[in-house]
């Protein structure tokens, strides 16, 4: 396999509770991931350097070295596996950068499913993912995809069990980035002066979230999503609030913000009510681009596996 391509995509939370700070910096988190159809695309192949370029969403700001996630996956896997880490990347980027969607975490473990078919490392998913966990807390999630709970910082994922519903979402993306450290400290400074709801014991909440999840009523789904983010990112960024609005007000079923901010996402009644939704929130000047996407879907995964001989095809 001279060239891999790997789709990855996007994940929103349908719960996100924030516990308490822990001593190394980190929240103690409790998580429903859920993989929905927007994709980032990872293509590689073997180079004389390690090099990445890219196209789409955050052309421009997402940084083309050591810093990409993307790279260090790769870097991160040749250091355990042995392998020769000189390889070309190629990122086609459609998940919108530093919005709650986990995009360069998605790009990260899209590279190390490419890299391993790549390099013929065979390694399992749970080694994969014990990799996934050092790059970020995000990252083991995107190689299983579907829908999985979340726990410690959000890296040790197992998978929820639901029916084979199909949910229809939307997606806002805002003008601009939203910084996830900055928005677990606004989080914490809410708490601090009883702004925010403080860490609770969350049992009740989940099963009523998994008791939805078999249901096949998007009012019974919506009714039990939750994030704690939410009230920090609308604290920092207020503006949300007329986003989420207009969307309740275009038949959203319910909406929230995703993960860290400043994206929301709405959960439609179906795939119609979904397009007729991104169509008034786009032309409603509140958000910056809308996108319709299903989930769940699975994670990162090899799409297409050419052998190229003699360049480019
Ligand atoms: P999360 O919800 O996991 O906090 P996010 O969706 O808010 O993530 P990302 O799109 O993952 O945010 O980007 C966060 C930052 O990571 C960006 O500001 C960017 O500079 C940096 N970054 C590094 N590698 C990538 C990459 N491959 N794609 C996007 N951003 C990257």
């Amino acid at each position: 396999m001279s060239v891999v391509r790997v789709p990855v995509p996007a994940k929103i939370n349908l719960y996100l509770g924030v516990g308490p700070r822990r001593g190394d910096g980190y929240h103690e988190l409790t998580t429903v991931y859920h993989a929905i159809g927007l994709y980032d695309e990872i293509t590689v192949r073997r180079g004389g350097t390690t090099a990445i370029t890219m196209d789409g969403e955050g052309e421009g700001d997402v940084p083309l070295d050591g810093r990409n996630l993307a790279v260090r996956a790769v870097n991160a896997l040749a250091a355990r596996t042995g392998a020769d880490p000189r390889v070309l990347l190629h990122l086609r980027k459609r998940i919108p950068v530093a919005g709650g969607l986990a995009g360069g975490s998605a790009d990260a473990a899209a590279a190390l499913v490419a890299c391993d078919a790549l390099w013929r490392t065979g390694l399992s998913r749970p080694e994969l993912a014990r990799i996934a966990a050092r790059i970020g807390s995000d990252v083991p999630f995107l190689l299983y995809g579907g829908t999985a709970v979340g726990t410690g910082r959000g890296e040790l994922v197992e998978p929820v069990t639901g029916g084979d519903q199909v949910w229809h979402w939307v997606v806002a993306a805002a003008d601009g980035g939203l910084s996830t450290p900055a928005v677990y400290a606004e989080l914490d400074r809410l708490r601090d002066e009883g702004l925010a709801r403080p860490p609770q014991v969350i049992g009740a909440e989940l099963d009523r979230l998994y008791a939805a999840l078999r249901q096949d009523d998007p009012v019974v789904l919506g009714a039990a999503l939750h994030n704690d983010l939410g009230a920090a990112a609308l604290s920092l960024r207020p503006s949300l609030r007329d986003t989420l609005d207009e969307g309740l007000v275009a038949g959203a079923v319910a909406g929230m913000v995703s993960g860290s901010g400043p994206s929301c996402v709405f959960l439609a009644a179906d795939a119609d009510a979904s397009e007729r939704i991104a169509e008034r929130l786009a032309s409603s000047g509140t958000c910056r681009l809308t996108r319709t996407a299903t989930g769940p879907v699975p994670g990162a995964s090899v799409r297409v596996a050419a052998t190229v001989y003699g360049g480019e095809r």
